[in-house]
């Protein structure tokens, strides 16, 4: 399984290798989605994998260094109102939007984290967020 979370490190655990350790320790894997580092404080979204019990471990494991809240949220596109313009495309800040060769809009949804950006840009309003 899936899980997608934001992250706030607290600022005293900015130089440790929390995201290595929870690795290493817990036996998930992490891809960091997004990630804003400034001397005092992290901000990161991740997308952990692995089995429901080893992704409660390092969801566990990650609190003891910051504060983590999981990310329900997903775009669904109407595809009958979608006219593949690309107005969304630059608006997306994972870079999950792209056209494919054929000049059709393609949304990488299983990584979207529901920031919204691409909703309010599509003139069209072809997409929606859900719970
Ligand atoms: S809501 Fe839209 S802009 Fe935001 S991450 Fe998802 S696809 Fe990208
Ligand atoms: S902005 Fe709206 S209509 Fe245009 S490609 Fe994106 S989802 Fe489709």
């Amino acid at each position: 399984m899936r899980k997608r979370v934001y992250y706030w490190t607290h600022s005293e655990h900015i130089n440790k290798p929390v995201i290595s350790e929870t690795i290493l320790k817990t036996g998930v894997n992490i891809n960091i989605l997004k990630a804003k580092v400034e001397p005092q404080e992290a901000f990161l979204i991740l997308e952990l994998i692995g089995d429901e019990e080893k992704i409660k471990k390092a969801l566990s494991y990650l609190s003891k260094f910051g504060d983590v809240e999981e990310i329900k949220k997903v775009i669904k596109r109407d595809y009958e109102k979608c006219v593949h313009c690309g107005c969304c495309i630059t608006q997306c800040p994972l870079n999950i939007i792209y056209m494919d060769d054929e000049y059709n809009v393609v949304f990488k949804e299983e990584e979207c984290v529901g920031c919204k950006n691409c909703l309010k840009a599509c003139p069209f309003k072809a997409i929606e967020i859900i719970d």
